[in-house]
């Protein structure tokens, strides 16, 4: 319909978790932040900041916007749809006047809203929802988590994002083009290939860069290029450009806000896997979530607040009383590790690859089986098996109950 107005609510996992509440007005969004998020209960007045317009080009955006930016974190397109004026003819004029209403019609969102300017701050604001035919008492906006343009909640995009937020260029894909990939595999010594918006130049593409195994430099690439959407998350401390990761031999991230476990120090493959196992059974008495990968050796990752370092001692030593014939029974790793998905400098083009806890029962395990050839399908028919890292930080739950 001419003229019709539209409205984005995204909901943007920055420093702190808010929702953006933007209205079409005179050509660009004007925008709110509300960190408890709009609601439909009529009882509830949310505060609002009344942040910078933004362009209406950013109305469907979802991605992550990269770290240390404004804003960085993760955003889903939490509701859309159209919205009309009620009782203010002009809405532009409202806005500059303190008092806005606006009758919106989204797919969560509907009905009356009232957005007023308080006298406390200039930026601050209160947003509230009419007693209306659309009003719900105690309608929380946490409780419909999942975005209204893909189906996914914030934590399904930041795992596996398809746009990153570029502050001079807008949104760009994060994910390479089948014709990107099919230039990699035109592309002769000394060509210039172009991939997720930089320039890489290309040498000696079908050296083979990784003895006793039928890896090329160009098959390394091609790897690096396929996985980096799934890598970026967990190398958000290091870069946010995916043309980094590709460049980069191996991906390494330094340990903070987790406990990493290494479980090699010389144990031979089939002790780890049996130490694996224990700690398996560890985990779940203490109720720990934790991501698990092999490659060089077994590695256990669980998201931590503070200084694990003591923690993971003490569950050594309890490791050691139930296995006392072992010499190493898991070490805190760091202060950097390979990121899931990296390539490993060793024979036979392996990659550090995260499994499922599963797979520690299966007696073909080896980290061998995973390499730069086999884990992108692996993943593909998988999906990230190590998303839970992802997850918040937490306190490490004391250790009497092992
Ligand atoms: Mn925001």
């Amino acid at each position: 319909m001419a003229g019709e107005r539209r409205f984005v609510v995204q909901r943007h996992r920055a420093t702190r978790l808010h929702y953006d509440f933007r209205l079409e007005i005179d050509g660009v969004l004007v925008s709110w932040a509300v960190p408890k998020g709009p609601t439909l209960d009529p009882k509830v007045r949310r505060a609002a900041f009344h942040v910078e317009d933004h362009p209406m080009d950013y109305i469907d955006f979802e991605g992550v916007i990269p770290a240390g930016g404004y804003g960085g974190g993760d955003v889903i397109v939490w509701d859309a749809g159209t919205w009309e004026p009620y009782k203010d003819p002009d809405p532009g004029a409202a806005v500059a006047a303190g008092e806005l209403h606006a009758r919106l019609h989204g797919e969560k969102l509907r009905g009356t809203f009232v957005l007023v300017k308080t006298k406390q701050g200039k930026d601050d604001w209160l947003l509230l929802h009419k007693r209306d035919e659309h009003a719900v008492d105690g309608w929380d906006p946490e409780e419909h988590p999942r975005s209204v343009l893909s189906g996914r909640t914030s934590e399904e995009v930041l795992a596996d994002p398809d746009r990153l937020w570029d502050p001079h260029t807008g949104a760009r894909p994060l994910k390479a083009s089948r014709d990107e990939l099919e230039a990699l595999d035109r592309a002769g010594d000394g060509d210039t290939w172009h991939v997720y918006g930089r320039d890489l130049s290309i040498n000696h593409p079908d050296k083979v860069v990784r003895k006793q195994a039928p890896a090329t430099r160009r098959e390394l690439l091609r790897y690096a290029t396929v996985m980096t959407p799934t890598v970026l998350p967990y190398m958000r401390a290091v870069t946010t450009d995916p043309a980094a990761l590709v460049e980069a031999a191996d991906w390494r991230v330094p340990v903070t806000n987790m406990a990493v476990i290494d479980l090699g120090g010389g144990n031979p493959w089939a002790d780890q896997v049996v130490l694996a196992q224990l700690y398996r059974t560890a985990f779940e008495h203490l109720r720990i979530r934790a991501g698990i990968k092999v490659g060089p050796a077994i590695e256990l990752w669980v998201p931590a607040t503070g200084d694990p370092t003591g923690w993971i001692r003490s569950l050594a030593r309890s490791m050691a009383a139930v296995m006392p014939e072992l010499t190493h029974h898991g070490a805190p790793a760091g202060p950097t590790v390979l990121a899931p998905y990296s390539p490993i400098a060793a024979p036979g083009a392996p990659v550090s690859t995260p499994i499922g806890w599963d797979e520690l029962d299966d007696p073909d395990l080896s980290p061998d089986n995973f390499t730069v050839l086999t884990v992108p399908e692996r993943r593909d028919a998988r999906g990230d098996l190590f998303a839970v890292v992802l997850e918040p930080p937490r306190d490490l739950p004391a250790l009497d109950q092992v």
